[in-house]
């Protein structure tokens, strides 16, 4: 097993020349990727023929599937009612899933809402327990939930935060958003010896199986001196945003690990992604 490499949704040069995502599977597989993040980030509106649909020319073109749910989860809100919503929102995103055979789905992790970091979480935790629960109900626990790192520092999701909620259940599978880590750090989180650092932290809270398939988001972006996150950008654009790939895909081709990892550049994210895969594949030759 080596680590994957795919877009989050469709890249500018794909909808340019298509109108349906059910094609994007086997073009992102002619490009030489692995993998296809299908975005519900503002609502999960994908009926079940077309995730049907989608999930099999993922599958004839050897393209593995996860899926974004909604970015307006907020775990973090301890109000019952809004509980009653994000779970809709997560089992809805985990029905899509399954009709498309995606085995990942991702969730933000929430807002602090004037809360210390600690509060948030611990809110977080009991609310995802729950989450977890509904899951599990409705039929969808063979669905790895993914909390997500996030860019905001007003949001919950720092790479400690994220493992603490992957504690709650062996099936929970962390979305290290390095782009995002970045962010939130001012810049401060890339590098060799950085993500040498991470990348051993999360072995050492969940165990090297699961730390080896951590699931990811890459891209560089733009970050404000306050709040952390501004935009993404591409690899094209030359404002010196980070966070460098090159040192990070050295990092996981020396462990051997095999991580998901999805592009979010900001409309180059198929180009990107393949970047990223070359760049990978040459410190695994190395490596060998
Ligand atoms: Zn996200």
């Amino acid at each position: 097993m080596s680590a994957r490499f795919g877009p989050a949704g469709n890249s500018e040069s794909f909808s340019k020349v298509h109108k349906s995502s059910l094609v994007a599977p086997g073009w992102i597989a002619g490009l030489g990727l692995d993998c296809y993040e299908y975005q519900c980030g503002k609502g999960v509106h994908v009926g079940e023929e077309t995730a049907r649909a989608l999930g099999e020319k993922a599958r004839a073109a050897g393209i593995a599937l996860s899926l974004h749910a909604p970015y307006f989860i907020n775990l973090a809100n301890p109000d019952p009612e809004s509980l009653e919503k994000t779970i809709g929102y997560i089992t809805g995103a985990c029905r899509v899933a399954q009709w498309m055979g995606a085995d990942r789905v991702v969730i933000h992790s929430g807002a602090l809402m004037k809360r210390t970091r600690r509060q948030a979480l611990d809110i977080a935790l009991t609310s995802l327990r729950q989450v977890i629960r509904a899951c599990d109900d409705q039929g969808y626990g063979e669905i790895a939930l993914c909390p997500e790192t996030m860019g905001k520092i007003n949001q919950l999701g720092d790479l400690e935060e994220v493992l603490e909620l992957c504690t709650l259940d062996e099936r929970l599978v962390p979305c290290i958003d390095f782009g995002h880590l970045y962010a939130r750090s001012l810049g401060a989180d890339q590098g060799a010896e950085v993500f040498e650092r991470m990348l051993s932290r999360v072995e050492e809270v969940l165990g090297e199986e699961r730390a080896s398939r951590f699931h990811s988001h890459f891209s560089h972006i733009e970050f404000t001196p306050k709040g952390g996150e501004k935009c993404h950008r591409t690899f094209a654009d030359d404002g010196g945003f980070g966070p460098d790939w090159s040192p990070l895909a050295a990092e996981v081709a020396r462990r051997g690990w095999s991580p998901t990892f999805i592009c979010e550049s900001a409309g180059t994210q198929a180009e990107d992604a393949l970047t990223m895969k070359r760049e990978y594949t040459k410190w695994l030759e190395n490596a060998e």
